[in-house]
């Protein structure tokens, strides 16, 4: 990362794929920030989702004053919200994947992306986890693929971590890094590409020892909540944190930290036995905590 090279500003539209609870995030904050945003999905029913949850995070920040009141119409009106389709690619100068944490769905989209985009596209990925180099695969211009990785909720958490792999170049790396401050976040950079990168690795040493102690009976989730957040200043608990993410994700993420850096990043009986009932957090209803 030592030459300053430029690729072309992001002036043409940009394609979010993955509607969920980052990828509507996402949009929301490059749209405020005046790009014009392709949102679209596998699934109808989440886009729908999408618009609405974007509708109120706007006029949530707006009642709380965090925003001008004429905003969210006119960032509204930079979105569009539809089912995926080739055509979405069309004079896209950036691509940004925010689909399910699953390696092997990651990698299909790259493989089409990169046969389907030039190489100017600037591509990348929110990935929690998974190393930039193994979602790029045999890519054929690997060198504008790169890790974007936002926290949760995007238009609210304002450091956006990014993670070049071996190959990206200095010129994407810029660009991603100039495309992320006109946005109005800032960025940390981490400087090798494995898994769980800065933010998640040390997320997951956090809430995978909160949860042990709930496994060792110690106490409950919400306690072990409120210790984290009236004893070490957190804003929100590790446990409803989590479930906020989404305990399937969490479940995913150990898996493959664990693969890499051994035990100590195992997944708790709790996580495994929530997962498996279906209990993924606020997205299901339930979670460490029961949602309306
Ligand atoms: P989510 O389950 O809320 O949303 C995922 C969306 O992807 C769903 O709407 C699903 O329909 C869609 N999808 C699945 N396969 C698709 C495909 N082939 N093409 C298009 N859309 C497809 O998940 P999320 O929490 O938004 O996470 C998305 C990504 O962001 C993951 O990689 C995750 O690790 C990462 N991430 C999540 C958090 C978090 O706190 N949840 C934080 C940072 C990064």
């Amino acid at each position: 990362m030592e030459k300053e090279t430029h690729r072309r500003p992001i002036s043409g539209p940009v394609l979010v794929i993955g509607s969920g609870l980052m990828g509507s995030g996402i949009a929301q904050v490059i749209a405020t920030a005046g790009y014009h945003v392709r949102l679209t999905d596998v699934s109808r029913k989440a886009l729908d989702i999408a618009q609405t949850r974007i509708a109120d995070s706007l006029s949530r920040l707006v009642a709380s004053g965090r925003m001008e009141s004429d905003i969210p119409e006119t960032a509204l009106e930079r979105i569009e919200f539809d089912e995926y389709a080739p055509s979405a690619l069309n004079e896209v100068d950036l691509v940004l994947e925010s689909v399910v944490e699953d390696l092997e769905v990651k990698r299909e989209i790259f493989q089409d992306l990169d046969a389907r985009t030039g190489s100017e596209v600037l591509l990348a990925t929110n990935t929690s986890q998974f190393p930039i180099g193994k979602i790029a695969g045999g890519a054929s211009s690997p060198e504008r693929i790169i890790g974007m990785h936002w926290s949760n909720p995007p238009p609210l958490m304002p450091l956006v971590e990014v993670i070049p792999s071996a190959k990206t170049s200095d010129e994407a790396f810029n660009q991603c890094i100039d495309f992320v401050h006109s946005c109005g976040h800032r960025t940390v950079v981490c400087r090798k590409d494995v898994p769980g990168f800065i933010s998640t690795r040390l997320y997951q040493a956090l809430v995978l020892e909160a949860m042990r102690i709930v496994d060792d009976g110690l106490a409950s989730a919400e306690e072990v909540d409120d210790v984290a957040r009236y004893m070490h200043g957190h804003k929100m608990g590790p446990l409803a944190a989590l479930d906020f993410a989404g305990l399937d994700t969490a479940l995913s993420v150990s898996k493959e930290l664990a693969d890499h850096y051994g035990p100590r990043f195992l997944a708790s009986p709790v996580l495994s036995r929530l997962v498996d009932a279906g209990h993924t957090g606020r997205k299901s209803g339930r979670g460490f905590y029961t949602y309306e």
